[in-house]
């Protein structure tokens, strides 16, 4: 049964609503997805940006930022320390980088692909259809564009000279050349209140995006929006549960932003509807340089690996083996 606007704001911020909302949310995941945990591993291979996404700390107009790009060598390494870790994805993502030439990334595709039996996800950015196509045919599986928001307005007031009709063009471009999509928004953008989150969740119930990433806003030095509160763990989990009503088979990640909100705020979002864990194998030398936000310095890949881990197991629940292939279209798991 679909979510309607009204029953969505009360569920947003009726403060008696949010112990049946988590069992509701928890019940169609554990239904759909079972008790597996896919872990996904992220390479941010370059912090190069023309986006002007105002609350990130790698927008364009970030004088300060020491950008990089990184090598062909390097990332095929990384990806290697991927797969020898025991993941079955790897995602490449970066700002978007002007100079990113598509061959050179498809090249990148190619080489990781032949040699490795993982999914690929990319995480770049608006790119013609061309480009996309291009990367589909390297073998890139996996698109994750995250919507942000669902409201023309705010999207256009949050990322000048950027067009939500683009954005929509982008996803809908993807859907077509048959990536698994994923999208999402971030939760206490500033203008944002429950009526345009909820209009978000009517978009994740509308669209079968393969992925839904909902995470909260860490407002970053240097931006214009540094100083904004942060949101509140409540609000996030509420609208990652309403998530997974809306779109009872996506994929939906435990967001690593919430790390930066509350050390152990991860593990409650996979008791509120997540499945997916993300974890950062970007070399520790350029992933400083990676500030889309101030993320909690809580250690390396292998302490990250360690404590998700045993949050997993203190749940009772599994690392996932397969690849976690979307199914929101197929209707059928892996
Ligand atoms: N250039 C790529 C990747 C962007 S970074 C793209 O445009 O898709 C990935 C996500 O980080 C963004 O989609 C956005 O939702 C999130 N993000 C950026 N700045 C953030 C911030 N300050 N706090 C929380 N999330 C942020």
């Amino acid at each position: 049964m679909s979510l309607s606007r009204g029953e969505i704001i009360e569920l947003l911020t009726d403060p008696a609503a949010g112990p049946a909302l988590r069992e509701r949310a928890d019940g169609l995941r554990r239904e759909l997805h079972g008790d597996a945990v896919h872990f996904r591993a992220i390479l941010e291979f370059s912090n190069h940006c023309r986006a002007s996404c105002l609350y990130c700390g790698i927008n364009c107009r970030m004088a300060g930022v020491e950008r990089y790009r990184m090598e062909r060598a390097d990332i095929l390494d990384a990806a290697e320390r991927i797969v020898d870790a025991g993941f079955n994805t790897v995602i490449l993502q970066s700002g978007e980088d002007r100079a990113l030439k598509p061959e050179w990334l498809a090249g990148i595709i190619g080489d990781i692909k032949q040699r490795h039996d993982v999914a690929v996800s990319l995480s770049v950015g608006e790119w013609p259809r061309s480009v996309y196509e291009l990367w589909r045919g390297a073998g890139a599986e996996r698109y994750l564009l995250k919507l942000e928001t669902a409201d023309e307005a705010l999207y256009e007031r949050l990322h000048p000279g950027m067009s939500h009709r683009n954005r929509r063009r982008c996803l809908g471009d993807l859907f077509d050349l048959g990536y698994q999509v994923g999208s999402g928004n971030i939760v206490g953008l500033p203008g944002q209140g429950p009526a345009e989150l909820a209009d978000d969740i009517l978009d994740f119930q509308a669209n079968p995006y393969d992925m839904i990433a909902v995470g909260p806003l860490i407002p970053a030095a240097g931006t214009p929006y540094a100083d904004l509160p942060r949101p509140c763990e409540d609000s996030v989990l509420r609208t990652i549960a309403l998530a997974r009503i809306a779109a009872p088979s996506a994929h939906l990640p435990s967001p690593t932003a919430l790390c930066a909100l509350e050390p152990d705020a991860r593990r409650r979002a996979l008791e509120w509807g997540a499945n997916v864990l993300m974890i950062g194998f970007t070399p520790p030398k350029v992933a400083r340089k990676y500030r889309i936000y101030q993320r909690a310095e809580c250690g390396s890949t292998q302490s990250c690996l360690e404590c998700l881990r045993g949050v997993v197991a203190e749940l009772g629940r599994s690392v996932g083996r397969g690849k976690g292939h979307g199914f929101r279209r197929s209707g059928t798991p892996e």
